[in-house]
Formats: C-alpha cells, structure tokens, sequence
C-alpha cells in the first residue's frame, strides 16, 4: 500500500484478510458509510461491499425490519406458495457475512448539516456518506377509515390477518369468500392493454368482481364506500381493459348492484403509496409527491452530495420510471459503484434504467400473464420461469454467498463472571447502543443473580482501530445505552 494513501480506501481485501491490492484486513476506519433502509437496492450495497470491501470504509446497514420481502415473491407467499423464509432476506445474516454493522432501528430524521442519522429515543449516529432506500409507506392516511379498518400491503407480515380471515371461515365451514379489486383506475395501470384484458378475463373465471375508475372515499367496518371520478374519466381512458368492451360491461353491472358500497369481511389496501413525511424535515430536495430527488448517478440533486437515494423512495427526473421492486434492484450495481467511487474521490457515472421490462404478473394459482413491451403472454410456464428467476435472486443474498458457513460467526462466548460485577463480553451484537444496553443489563442481572446489591459501575471498552472522532462516537453509543438502563433501574449511585 501506498503510504501517503495510508487512509485512502483502496480496493480492498477478501475475507480471509488474504492481501488484495497490497493491503490487508484490519485497516483504521475513517469513513463512515450509512445506508438507511434494507430494500432491495441496499442488499446489493450490502452483498457488494461484501464481496469488495475498501480500506477504511465501515459499512453499517440501519434497518427497521431484520427480514426484507423480496417483492418479487409477494403475491406467491399471500397464496401459500412460498415459506416466510423463502421470500425475506435476511439482513442479519447478510450484514454478518458482509462484515457491515447492522443497528435494528427505524430512522426519524436526517440532520444533514452534523451529517447524522437521527431516531426516537436512542442517540443519533454519524455517517460521511449516507444513502436512503427505504421504500414507501401505504398510503391508508388519504383514506378516512383505512388506517382502522384494512390491511395494508406492507409490511407484509400484517398480511397474516387475512390467512386468519381464511382460517375462520374454514372453521365455521362457511364457503371460500368472494373477492372484489377496487381500483380508482384501471386495473394492472401502467401495464399493457394486453396484460389488463387477460386479467380482467382470469378473474371474471375465477369469480372474482373488478371495479374499475371507483375512488374510494371511506372506509368503515366492513364497508367501502366509493364514487366515480367527478368528471366520468373512466370513460375516457380507452385502455385496454375495455378496449374488448368487456371490462365495461362487467362496471356497470356492478355499479348498480352495489350503489357505491362495497361490503366486505377483510379488506387489503394496495393504494398509491406515498414517502415517509419525515424525508421533508430532512431538507434534502424532494420531487413534488414527497420522494427524494436524484440525479443520474443517483445522488440527492441538488443537496448534499455525500448523500445518496434509491429504490421507490427517489425519484429521477430525468429518467422517471414506476415505482417498482424491478428498479429498485437494477439500481444496486450502479449505486454500488458510486459509493465506490464517492468514497474514493473519483467521477461518479450516470446510470440510464432500462425502458422496457419484462412485467409477470401472477394470477393466484400458479399461473402468470407476462408482458415485455408490446409482446403479451401467459401461462403456467411463465409461472415456472418466474419461480425461477425470483429463487436465482434470493440464493445470491442467502445460499449462494460465497463461503457463507465459513465466514459466519459462531455463537457468541459466555461472559466472565466475577463477584465484584466485572463482565466483559465480545461485540456479538453490531449496534453499539444496544451492546451497551445488553452489556449493563448483563452486569446488573449477575450481580442480582448472587442476591447483591448494585452500587457503583465502572464501564471498560474495547473498540476498533479508528480515528478520534469514530473512537468518541463509538463510545457515546455504546455509553449511552449502559447508561441509560443504569438511569432506568436506578441502582447505581456511582456510575
Ligand atoms: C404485494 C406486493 C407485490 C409486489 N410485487 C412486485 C413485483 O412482482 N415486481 C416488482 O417489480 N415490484 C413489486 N412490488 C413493488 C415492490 O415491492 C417495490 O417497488 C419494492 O419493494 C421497492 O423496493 P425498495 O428497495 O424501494 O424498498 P422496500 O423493498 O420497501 O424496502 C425498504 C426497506 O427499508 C426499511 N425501512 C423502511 N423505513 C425505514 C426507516 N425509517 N428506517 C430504517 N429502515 C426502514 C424496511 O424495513 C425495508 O426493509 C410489489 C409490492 C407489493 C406490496
């Protein structure tokens, strides 16, 4: 290694600490690299740095969910085709494998001027280059009554309230329920009139009702209640779903039947979602829906340029797309890369997403509609196909990682015990805060455990070869964690 580069990251070493590049693992940290959210885009970042980690740069991952849904496989597990496992990545494995921290947190707020990640109730930590992929909240908030009384898509594991939903009407032998899709526009929207026409088809064959261009303005329990757009755009549209004539037909039906009122036992909400509202106290520029606003090479246009967006929480003017998982995943390379290269002070590429796609789309049973610009399929085999291509991409961030059984860590070692409350243990857990928490909780049990009494503390850390700055903040975390359940139970008078 170059010594006058003795803080530059280079390009990094494998995880045997084998040389790459001249130098070895165990280098000084010196930057921070905070990714917020573990979305689809994150996992790569993760994975990449992984693969390639740069001297110096210490990679933490802050997630609010340990296991991401790969979307992907969503509608496979509603329909019981996929194990919860099979479909969540699990960013605690990852992030162990990957030698990234992993701090289990929501984040609440971005002081971009300190540059720190900020949360409820627990102190902030810093970064030197951040980036957010946290996706999007449902949006039950524009709907009165949708908060209270319908299951939203995300998280998923809410979802479980319809298998239970299902589960009851089993056991009350009551006949399977029916099912209505209410969409304020058409269905599929933003899909080919071929996709939307052999979905309105599948569904009408399974006995399922569509409503289309019906705004949903309330809910209550067990009721919709809808009204079409003021100014009878439904019919307008033309799209494909009624280019046949059919789709109409099967509305008006409909619309007399229910009056503007949908019963229902269970319902899902899959409405436009919108940003986190807390994005727009960060300052950080926003496009005019709420979602952070990007550039080409997927830094914040016109904010900070250490920091960094994507997946459905950024928008690009520039190369606007739907906001969906396909994107979100695309965009991992590409930010991977200018992480890189942002970290290692050199030009950032432009990245120029792919204007067509291949879109499948599943129908419940095994079975798919599939379309990739004007072609239009489906089949069974589609099914097949997007089995395959959805596990290929779960086993590159499970299975598949390289030397996965060899680089996990083993189970973390029992902590010496001494009557004076001396306990000291490894960092087994990421999050120093919560170590620290964890670290004087373990301390007061022992002491509690030989029918002592608490009266004085005294904290003793080892933390990483780092600078100054990393040492201090490393300590105010792990600190304030110890400290704060020394305030809570109260014991120590001496801390
Ligand atoms: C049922 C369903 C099926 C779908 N099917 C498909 C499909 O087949 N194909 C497709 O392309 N798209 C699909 N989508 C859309 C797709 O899910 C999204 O476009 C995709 O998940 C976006 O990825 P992301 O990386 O932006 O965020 P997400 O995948 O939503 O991940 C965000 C992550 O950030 C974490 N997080 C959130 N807030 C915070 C916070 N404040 N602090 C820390 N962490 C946070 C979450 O825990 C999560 O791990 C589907 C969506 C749903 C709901």
């Amino acid at each position: 290694m170059n010594k006058n580069n003795r803080f530059l990251p280079s390009h990094g070493n494998d995880h045997d600490g084998n040389e790459m590049n001249g130098t070895k693992m165990g280098a000084p940290v010196v930057k921070d690299l905070v990714l917020v959210g573990g979305g689809h885009t994150h996992v790569e970042v993760v994975r990449s740095f992984g693969m390639k980690p740069m001297d110096g740069v210490r990679v933490t991952l802050v997630t609010r969910d340990v296991h991401t849904p790969y979307s992907g496989m969503l509608p496979g597990f509603v329909s019981g085709f996929y194990k919860y496992d099979e479909c969540h990545i699990d960013l605690a494995r990852l992030s162990s494998w990957a030698k990234a921290r992993l701090i289990h947190v929501e984040a609440s707020g971005i002081d971009t001027k300190a540059r720190r990640v900020q949360f409820a109730g627990r102190p902030s930590i810093p970064y030197d280059v951040l980036s957010i992929d946290i996706g999007i909240t449902p949006g039950s908030e524009q709907v009165p009554g949708a908060r209270q009384h319908t299951i939203p898509v995300k998280p998923i594991d809410r979802c479980h309230r319809l298998e239970d939903e299902r589960a009851s009407r089993k056991h009350q032998q009551l006949p399977p329920a029916e099912i209505t899709i209410v969409c304020r526009g058409h269905i599929l929207a933003g899909h080919t009139g071929y996709a939307q026409r052999a979905f309105i088809g599948i569904m009408r064959q399974k006995g399922i009702k569509v409503i289309e261009h019906r705004k949903v303005v309330r809910v209550d329990e067990g009721m919709l209640t809808v009204e079409a757009p003021k100014n009878g755009s439904h019919m307008q549209n033309g799209g494909g779903a009624q280019a046949n004539g059919e789709g109409h037909a099967l509305q008006q039906q409909l619309l007399q039947d229910n009056d503007n009122t949908v019963p229902f036992d269970a319902c899902m909400l899959c409405t436009q979602a919108s940003a986190a509202p807390w994005l727009k106290l960060t300052g950080l520029p926003t496009d005019p829906q709420g979602f952070l606003a990007i550039n080409e090479c997927l830094q914040s246009d016109g904010g900070p340029p250490e920091v960094f967006a994507a997946g459905d929480v950024a928008s690009c003017a520039k190369h606007p797309r739907p906001k969906a998982g396909v994107f979100a995943v695309r965009q991992g390379p590409p930010l991977s890369a200018n992480l890189r290269r942002f970290l290692s002070g050199e030009p950032l590429e432009p990245f120029v997403p792919q204007k067509s796609w291949l879109s499948l789309v599943t129908t419940g049973d095994k079975y798919c509609v599939g379309t990739k610009g004007w072609i239009g399929l489906q089949g069974a085999w589609l099914w097949t196909l997007k089995d395959y291509i959805d596990r290929a991409f779960m086993r590159k961030y499970g299975e598949d990682l390289p030397d996965m059984m060899k680089m996990m860590s083993g189970p973390p070692p029992p902590g010496k015990l001494l009557v004076q409350s001396v306990d000291f243990f490894r960092a087994f857990w990421d999050d120093p805060y919560i170590l620290g928490k964890i670290a004087a909780n373990h301390a007061l049990g022992d002491v509690w455990a030989m029918g002592a009494k608490p009266v004085s503390a005294l904290a003793l850390a080892v933390v990483p070869l780092m600078t100054d700055r990393l040492v201090a903040e490393e300590l105010t975390q792990l600190l304030s964690g110890a400290v704060e359940v020394n305030a809570t139970s109260n014991f120590c008078k001496i801390a």
